[in-house]
């Protein structure tokens, strides 16, 4: 709500002053990134059928970095960072948002450091993915893709799992480790989508375009039928100290497009202060994993 009135203010000037303006500010790439829970809500609506009944997390594996990795200035403290996929219950089938990662992969993370993997718990996840009736990912990252695209189970999985144009064509060009580099084969396979700002997924679901932590990411919206409403925001932070301080990442191995990442932090932020049937989740906050699942606000294994 802060920023609505600058915004109006700006957009005003720009239609006085410079008729043609406005629409090139509304287009560029330099343009602010925002988004309006009110649209996504709608947009969540459109797909009939009863309204999905609670998430899991699962968790199946950690990186150990020290807190300034995540939030730039922060002390250098050890902090887990959770592997998670979710999986989203409805009365008669499960959506997955993200779909894990086999061990190869995991190694890749480490960077040469054997981190904790727990096979029996990817084993759960692996079991989700396969059993789902959907399935969609945040981001075209390793640790949410691998387990649709590095997998004996890809070619049978691709049919029911969307990803955008984006994320598929960073899988084809520029993977992030050569094992999720996606085969012309492959590609033909999936659900391949082109939107502009938020997409109908399921009932009760819907995406919402977030570029920045890479350039296919999107953030999900879930609401349940108890009234109670998630919004999935994978890594646009990987700690919600994140969204609380308005503070992007300091690491050096992801490039992001900071500027979109801080607008989608801002208004995350805003949203945490003024939606209370709204969770945001961070795919990577252990902590916050725990807490929410001490508050029975996500399901799971522990
Ligand atoms: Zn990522
Ligand atoms: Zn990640």
């Amino acid at each position: 709500m802060r920023f609505r009135p600058v915004l109006l203010v700006l957009a005003t000037a720009a239609a006085v002053a410079l008729p043609d303006t406005a629409s090139v500010l509304a287009q560029s790439p330099g343009t602010a990134w925002t988004a309006n829970l009110g649209d996504l809500r709608r947009t969540a609506a459109l797909v009939p059928g009863p309204h999905p009944v609670r998430i899991n997390i699962l968790k199946f594996a950690e990186s150990r970095r020290t807190k300034n990795f995540s939030i730039k200035g922060a002390p250098a403290t050890p902090s887990v960072q959770a592997r998670t996929a979710f999986q989203v219950v409805y009365p008669d089938s499960t959506v997955m948002v993200d779909a894990g990662m086999d061990l190869d992969v995991h190694r890749f993370f480490g960077r040469g450091v054997e981190e904790p993997y727990d096979a029996e718990a990817a084993r759960t996840v692996a079991r989700a993915v396969r059993e789902a009736r959907l399935i969609i990912v945040t981001h075209e990252h390793g640790d949410h893709v691998a387990g649709v695209v590095h997998t004996p189970a890809a070619a049978e999985l691709a049919p029911k799992t969307i990803l955008t144009r984006t994320q598929l064509q960073g899988l084809m060009k520029a993977p992030q480790m050569p094992e999720i580099a996606v085969s012309d084969d492959l590609a033909r396979r999936f659900i391949v989508v082109d939107y502009d700002r938020y997409l109908p997924v399921a009932p009760g679901m819907a995406a919402v375009k977030a570029p920045g932590h890479t350039p296919g990411s999107q953030m999900i919206f879930v609401a349940l039928q108890s009234g109670r409403e998630y919004l999935l925001i994978g890594d646009t932070t990987w700690h919600m100290d994140g969204v609380r301080l308005v503070t992007g990442k300091d690491a050096p191995w992801v490039t992001e497009d900071q500027a979109t990442v801080m607008d989608q932090l801002r208004w995350l932020n805003q949203l945490s202060r003024t939606e209370p049937r709204l969770v945001i989740v961070a795919s990577h906050d252990d902590e916050q994993r725990i807490d929410l699942m001490n508050k029975d606000l996500l399901g799971g294994t522990r």
